[in-house]
């Protein structure tokens, strides 16, 4: 990935026609719409496919955001660049970092708008949970986000946009010259922040496209876990179009009890679901589906629970990931106790599922699962509002 030499051509005879409506953001562009971007801009068609890969490699391998340090490509070129593109990432509100090294970024986009960004080290790996949307549409009962009232989707470029500014604070960027570094602190993604990210599809599969390229960022597909409430129509898209990995909120072993914490459930009820799930494409023991399970203390955490839970599994490759209910000011619930929690994750177990419990992270600055929830609440709208604002025609 060594940068070539400049290619010198005199671009003042190109058209230099500017674009309307101001410079457009590379930042979330997918290859093919960067092309078609850099040819409007008058690049000339035959160069477009050497211009985009370096354009590509300046921004997503070396975290370039200035054209002039695009030393590989002419002068004139780079002005040319400057006039009709930025590189813009949201800005970095506040971050905090909780004593457990977990760190919390709030994140304003377009419009004021406010989400949460949560980077979590382990010791083997490291995950960055990004949000999909600005609140959620669905209700479940026991998430924070779902009592913000607020909803716009994201655009491709403010989901990429949250894994290149992490990079940013972490220092990830790889340094010109400096020997490769193989080590990744950035080692994993999830989207488990803000939002239901079925419900911002194409948005998120262009912004995985960006992140999972080889050329750039290049995480690997098996490194991204999309996490859905069980959005059933846009299930099978996850693996036939973005490829990475699935985890489903389970919650619960009855649809009576569903409906109360997951009320998608009443839309698309449990049977419904998991026969969503047992045709799930790519469906293997190495690509296993993630059952995300809370643990609510005296509602779905009995050994009754957890003997159905085995049965509904039946036939899928799966793992059971078992989350301790966080607890927000206000929230309805309790948390499970850890006996409780043991017992149910050793009844999984040794059924022949893997049933690991998730530790909570981040919990003195209210980073954990299900507790991010952004101060744009404040600007309370009514649902139709928030639905036509986030071009939603679910109807949820
Ligand atoms: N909307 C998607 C992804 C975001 S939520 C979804 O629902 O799957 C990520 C995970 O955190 C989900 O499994 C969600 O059910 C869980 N969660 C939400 N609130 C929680 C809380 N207060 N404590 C523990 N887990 C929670
Ligand atoms: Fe939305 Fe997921 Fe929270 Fe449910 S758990 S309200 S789908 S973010």
């Amino acid at each position: 990935m060594t940068p070539t030499a400049p290619i010198t051509q005199d671009v003042l005879t190109l058209p230099r026609k500017l674009p309307e409506g101001g410079p457009t953001n590379i930042v979330g562009l997918t290859r093919d719409q960067l092309r078609e971007a850099l040819i409007a801009a008058g690049t000339p068609e035959k160069q477009a496919k050497m211009r985009l890969g370096q354009v590509w490699q300046w921004v997503y391998h070396w975290g370039v955001r200035d054209f002039a340090q695009m030393t590989n490509l002419a002068k004139d070129y780079r002005a040319l660049l400057a006039e009709h593109f930025t590189i813009a990432l949201p800005e970095v509100v506040s971050k905090q970092v909780s004593s457990d090294g977990t760190r919390k970024y709030l994140v304003r986009i377009a419009g004021g708008h406010e989400v949460e960004v949560v980077y979590i080290p382990e010791t083997d790996r490291g995950t960055l949970c990004i949000s999909s949307q600005v609140g959620c549409t669905l209700t479940c009962s026991f998430c924070h986000t779902g009592t913000q009232k607020l909803v716009r989707n994201l655009t491709a470029g403010e989901i990429v946009g949250q894994v290149m500014l992490a990079r940013d604070d972490l220092g990830e960027w790889p340094v010109q010259g400096a020997p490769k570094d193989e080590t990744r602190l950035i080692s994993n993604i999830v989207l488990m922040g803000m939002g239901e990210p079925l419900y911002n599809f194409e948005n998120v599969r262009d912004a995985m496209k960006v992140v999972m390229d080889n050329e750039g960022i290049a995480l690997g597909r098996r490194r991204i876990t999309l996490s859905t409430s069980g959005v059933v129509p846009e299930i099978a898209r996850t693996a036939t179009e973005i490829g990475c990995l699935l985890a489903v909120s389970f919650h619960a072993t009855t649809d009576e009890v569903r409906d109360q914490l997951v009320p998608i459930n009443k839309r698309w009820n449990i049977a419904t679901l998991l026969e969503a799930l047992r045709a799930y494409p790519g469906l293997s023991n190495s690509e296993r589906i993630t059952f995300e399970y809370v643990m609510l203390d005296g509602v779905n955490d009995t050994k009754e629970d957890a003997y159905r839970l085995v049965e509904l599994l039946r036939g899928i490759p799966a793992k059971v990931n078992l989350i301790p209910f966080n607890e927000w000011p206000g929230a309805p619930y309790k948390r499970s106790s850890g006996n409780r929690i043991h017992t149910f994750a050793d009844i999984i177990h040794n059924a022949g599922y893997a049933s690991p419990i998730r530790t909570p992270r981040g919990e003195d600055i209210m980073a954990a699962c299900g507790q991010l929830k952004s101060a744009t609440e404040r600007a309370r709208k009514s649902s139709r509002e928030i639905a036509a604002e986030a071009g939603l025609a679910h109807g949820q």
